[in-house]
C-alpha cells in the first residue's frame, strides 16, 4: 500500500461531464490508467488531488475507492454526482451533502435485518461530520451566489429558484430509479431517505474499512419519478458540474 499522504484528496464522479469541469480546474493533472479507470493526479490551490471517473454503480465505485486508497495514497474522499430527489421538498436543482449512506438493494434476511450488511452489524455507513460540514458550507454559498455559480441561461432553462441544501441519508442501489412508485416505496421503507443515487453506499462502506474520511456532494438532477429529467447530460453539464466545480474551489480555497 502507499504510504498516505498528509494532504491527498481523491474526488470521484460518476460520469465524465461531472468530471470535465473538475479537470478544468486542476493545472497540472498527470494521468495515469489502474484497472481500466483513468486518474489525473494534480494540485487544486496547492493541494494534492487525484480525480477520477468510478463509472456506475456500487462496485465500480467500490473498486475505484479502494485504487484510490491503495495506490494513490489519498487521506479523504470526495464524491460529486447527481442524485433522484426522494424526500419531500428535496427538488431538481437542490444539493444534498450526506450524513450517512444506506444500501436500499441490500437484503440478506433472514440472516440479517432487511438493509444491514451481513458480518458489520449495520445498515447506514456514516460520512465524516467535519469534512462535510466544510462541504456543506461550500456548497451553500454556492447556491447563495446562484448568478455566479451559473450562466443566467441555464437559471432560467431548468427554472432554478433559491435552490437550496439539505443534510441527511442518501440511499444508494444498482438501480436507476424513475418511476413514482419505485421512489413513493422508498419514502415509506425509509422515511428519512432525501436521495437515491447508484455509488455513495459503497464509497462509504469502504471508506469505512480503511478509516479514511468520506464526504458526497449530490445535486438533484430529478425526481426519481417517472418525469425523470429528459435533458439529463444538459442538467449535468450546466447545472451540477458548476456546483461541483464551484463547491470544490471553495473547499481547496479554505483547506
Ligand atoms: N440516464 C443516464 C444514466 C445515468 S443516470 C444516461 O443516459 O447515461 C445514473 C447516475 O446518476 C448514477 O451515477 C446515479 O448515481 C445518479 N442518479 C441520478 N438520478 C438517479 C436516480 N433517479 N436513481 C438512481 N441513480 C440516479
Amino acid at each position: 500500500m502507499t504510504t498516505p499522504h498528509a494532504n491527498r484528496t481523491g474526488i470521484v464522479g460518476a460520469m465524465r461531464q461531472e468530471l470535465a469541469a473538475v479537470l478544468e480546474r486542476l493545472p497540472d493533472e498527470r494521468r495515469q490508467c489502474v484497472g481500466g479507470r483513468d486518474f489525473w493526479a494534480g494540485h487544486w490551490h496547492g493541494h494534492e488531488v487525484v480525480a477520477v471517473l468510478s463509472r456506475l454503480g456500487k462496485v465500480a465505485a467500490a473498486t475505484t475507492a479502494t485504487a484510490l486508497i491503495e495506490r494513490f495514497g489519498v487521506n479523504r474522499i470526495i464524491f460529486t454526482g447527481v442524485a433522484g430527489g426522494i424526500g419531500g421538498g428535496v427538488n431538481v436543482g437542490d444539493v444534498v451533502v450526506a450524513s450517512s449512506f444506506i444500501q436500499h438493494d441490500m437484503d440478506a434476511s433472514p440472516l440479517a435485518p432487511r438493509y444491514e450488511v451481513p458480518l458489520y452489524g449495520r445498515a447506514r455507513f456514516d460520512t465524516d461530520p467535519a469534512l462535510s460540514a466544510a462541504l456543506a458550507d461550500a456548497a451553500r454559498a454556492a447556491l447563495a451566489h446562484l448568478g455566479q455559480t451559473l450562466d443566467a441561461g441555464a437559471v432560467a432553462a431548468f427554472g432554478l429558484h433559491a435552490p437550496r441544501l439539505h443534510r441527511g441519508l442518501i440511499a444508494s442501489g444498482d438501480r436507476f430509479v424513475a418511476t413514482a412508485m419505485e421512489s413513493a416505496a422508498l419514502r415509506q421503507a425509509l422515511p428519512d431517505v432525501l436521495a437515491v443515487e447508484m455509488e455513495g453506499a459503497a464509497v462509504a462502506q469502504v471508506c469505512h474499512d480503511y478509516g479514511v474520511p468520506f464526504a458526497a456532494l449530490r445535486t438533484i438532477s430529478d425526481r426519481a419519478d417517472d418525469a425523470a429529467h429528459v435533458d439529463f447530460m444538459r442538467f449535468i453539464d450546466q447545472v451540477a458540474s458548476r456546483y461541483s466545480a464551484a463547491v470544490l474551489e471553495t473547499y481547496f480555497q479554505k483547506l
